[in-house]
């Protein structure tokens, strides 16, 4: 009846467990629970946890990555559209003064007659 309540390690049968890991639900004693961010994990979940913050921090740099990507595209094809407009401008004006200084110029006209 009394060693029925006693709870081992699994890392260490000989020893008694102290805490439950909240992750994988096993008792683990002193030695191998250990306290992450305000939790009391074993150092198998402590491990993983540990993974996907760090898999979790580099996927959110990816994303800030191609946002920013995204971003300058979007100004890039905003520069380009104006640009193209700005530059379709002075070139109607230069096309209309180019026919009226043909139609106006004597060796055409002469050759024509
Ligand atoms: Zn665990
Ligand atoms: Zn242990």
């Amino acid at each position: 009846m009394t060693e029925i309540e006693v709870l081992k390690c699994l890392n260490h049968p000989e020893r008694e467990a102290v805490a439950r890991c909240p992750s994988c639900l096993r008792f683990f004693c002193r030695e191998c629970i250990t306290e992450y961010s305000g939790k009391v994990l074993c150092s198998s979940c402590l491990r993983k946890a540990h993974d996907a913050q760090t898999r979790l921090s580099a996927r959110s740099w990816l994303s800030c990555g191609t946002a920013a990507a995204a971003g300058f595209m979007m100004l890039w094809l905003i520069f380009y559209s104006v640009g193209r407009i700005l530059a379709s401008i002075p070139q109607q004006t230069h096309g209309d003064t180019f026919w009226l200084s043909v139609n106006h110029s004597p060796p055409i006209s002469s050759e024509h007659e």
